[in-house]
């Protein structure tokens, strides 16, 4: 695919193909120089509370811009970084850039950031992300990890361990595209996560009597276990009455609001058109 597309698509590729393992080398190789060069940088999408409709949180999101300018999609670049350790070092820089850039004021409450369970699984990770907290003064209790059931089976008791250190740091633990993975219920058993994000498939699917009954039923689930129940994916105005219907805590998606850079969140309104101001 990457050969055919020429040499302009030559980034564009998938990991979990074979033939394309040069290109993934590249991105390796990339994403080892990639903070020192400024090519990643972390944008934020807003996460409003259904009953008061203020924006509680937001969520921050990595980018990769590729030397020649192109954007590289987190579904490719995540994975290669998890396979090649980057994503340790990646993990830190994000932590720390959102304290840094959100949280050292006051500009949001809470901000959620996705967590790789190879980073769960590393030994010092949860002292890591303390030495983050006391270096830039900000609480554990404004930062939520979110952690995504991956095709990954055993609850390693390695992430069972980090998790109560980070709990202990006042961090929250969100569980991510709830739905999705072979994992999902399992870890609802043994982790006592704050809140419950629904996959948006459940969402898009919900067109159909089927598609309507399983989210329901998964609403369900997750509220009688007694979690925040967040709903993403939002895109259109029946999908936020459906949810005010349900009795969805919190909501997130298009609708709601896009992904933007901080420099969006570092003044009471938000300005689109002011250039992002790098902290770092
Ligand atoms: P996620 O954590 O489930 O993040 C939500 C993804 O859905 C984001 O894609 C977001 O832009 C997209 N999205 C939000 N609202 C809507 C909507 O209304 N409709 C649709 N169709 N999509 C929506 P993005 O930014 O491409 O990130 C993809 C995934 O990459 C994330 O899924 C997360 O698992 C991973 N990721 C992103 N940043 C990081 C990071 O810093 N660390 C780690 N470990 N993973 C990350
Ligand atoms: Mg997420
Ligand atoms: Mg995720
Ligand atoms: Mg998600």
């Amino acid at each position: 695919l990457a050969k055919a597309s020429g040499r302009n698509c030559a980034r564009l590729f998938d990991p979990t193909d074979p033939q394309s393992s040069d290109e993934s080398e590249n991105l390796a190789a990339l994403l080892k120089i990639a903070i020192a060069q400024n090519l990643v940088s972390l944008v934020y999408q807003p996460i409003q509370d259904v009953a008061s409709g203020r924006f509680e949180a937001v969520e921050a999101l990595m980018r990769l811009k590729m030397l020649d300018g192109t954007l590289v999609p987190p579904s490719l670049f995540i994975p290669v970084a998890e396979r090649t350790g980057a994503i340790l070092e990646l993990g830190r820089w994000a932590i720390r850039t959102v304290c840094n850039e959100l949280l050292v004021d006051d500009h949001v409450r809470v901000v959620s950031v996705n967590v790789s369970p190879i980073q769960l699984k590393t030994p010092g990770f949860a002292a890591s992300v303390a030495t983050i907290l006391g270096e830039t003064g900000v609480t554990g209790n404004r930062l939520a990890f979110e952690i995504t059931e991956g095709l990954e089976m055993e609850m390693h008791s390695d992430i069972l361990r980090c998790i109560s250190d980070l709990k202990l740091l006042g961090i929250k633990i969100w569980l991510d595209d709830f739905g999705t993975g072979f994992a999902g219920l399992s870890w609802l058993r043994l982790i006592d996560f704050d809140t419950v994000k629904i996959d948006r498939s459940f969402l898009h699917d919900c067109g159909t009597p089927k598609g309507m009954a399983m989210l329901q039923d998964i609403i369900a689930l997750v509220r009688n276990r007694g979690h925040q129940i967040l709903v993403e994916g939002v895109e259109t105005d029946e999908q936020i009455a459906l949810m005010r219907e349900f009795g969805i805590d919190r909501i997130q998606g298009f609708r709601v609001g896009r992904p933007v850079p901080a420099a969006n969140y570092q003044t009471k309104k938000p300005v689109h058109k002011r250039p992002y101001l790098r902290s770092a």
